[in-house]
């Protein structure tokens, strides 16, 4: 009996079967699919809210290394703002010992005179692959000159200090206010130079040495008168005798282990003037000879403590 009755029809029970198992195939299918659409749908949400995480976590990143790279700024600024304050009576005391003693054996390498086209790159250059500082007492006239020269030494770190605008004794030693005026002249030139109206030149090498001499009264009345606006008058306790008379290698050498024995503080005199090519040919040598004998080389930054 393969028929049966069903409200007054005639229904094929196989008919009825396939009908029931392609109806519940169907809806398996669909809830498969519906399941799979649910899941599908929290598996994004889940991908969104990761991504949303990752995204703030990546921002906060930004965000701290930026107030970081401010704040690190900001430290610089401050540093820089500070550097070429006038000098303290603390950093004086410093100053007022650098011939006599330190702690830590240092060398102090000075180049007055310039700068010159013909020396002064080349003693930057070794200068820079041995990564040395040193110090520069510029003159004015060679500023005006090399503006840009000042500026590579302002730009690798050296020190520029003042010897300076026209390096003429009679006119300079005029009196203590000439004396104020060639240092005023030589630090405007730096200070347009280098490109900072906020630079001073700070240390002042008086032309033929801050002591004795005719002058010997006025250089005393004149470095007084400095040092009351805040700028130190540095001379030297070793030489090499490179602009009186030490025409070799050897006899520079001769010079400078003779006048450097048995002190832990140089401030050594060298010049960097056009015909002092010698004196870069022989820094090779003055360099090692201070390595070898535990010298650590640094500028007046570094004997005043000042960071920079
Ligand atoms: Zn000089």
């Amino acid at each position: 009996m393969n028929q049966i009755l069903y409200q007054g029809r005639k229904i094929n029970k196989k008919k009825v079967v396939g009908a029931v198992v392609i109806s519940v195939t169907a809806l398996i299918i669909l809830l498969v699919f519906l399941i799979n659409g649910i899941n599908d749908s929290i598996k994004i949400e889940e991908a969104e809210k990761q991504k949303k995480i990752e995204l703030e976590l990546k921002r906060k990143e930004e965000a701290e290394q930026e107030a970081r790279r401010i704040e690190e700024e900001k430290r610089k600024a401050e540093i820089l703002a500070k550097l070429y304050n006038p000098i303290s009576e603390k950093e004086f005391v410093k100053l007022d010992n650098i011939y006599s003693h330190s702690d830590t054996k240092r060398v102090l390498l000075t180049f007055d005179d310039g700068p010159t086209e013909a020396v002064t790159p080349f003693i930057l250059d070794f200068l820079k692959e041995q990564n040395i500082k040193a110090n520069f007492f510029a003159l004015g006239t060679m500023v005006e000159r090399y503006p840009s020269l000042v500026k590579r030494e302002y730009e690798e770190g050296h020190f520029i200090a003042n010897h300076s605008y026209s390096h003429k004794y009679s006119q300079i030693y005029e009196s203590v206010e000439t004396v104020i005026d060639e240092y005023n002249a030589d630090n405007q030139l730096i200070r347009d130079a280098v490109g900072n109206q906020n630079f001073n030149t700070l240390i002042f090498r008086f032309p033929g040495g801050s002591y004795g001499g005719y002058y010997a009264d006025l250089k005393a009345e004149a470095k007084q008168k400095l040092r009351e606006n805040g700028i130190a008058s540095i001379d030297w306790n070793a030489l090499t005798n490179d602009a009186d008379g030490a025409d070799t290698k050897e006899k520079i050498m001769e010079n400078l282990v003779e006048t450097t024995q048995d002190k832990s503080s140089i401030v050594l005199l060298m010049h960097d003037a056009s015909d002092k090519i010698l004196t870069y040919e022989t820094l090779p040598d003055v360099i090692n000879y201070f390595r070898e004998n535990g010298y650590q080389f640094q500028t007046f930054f570094d004997v005043m403590g000042r960071e920079y």
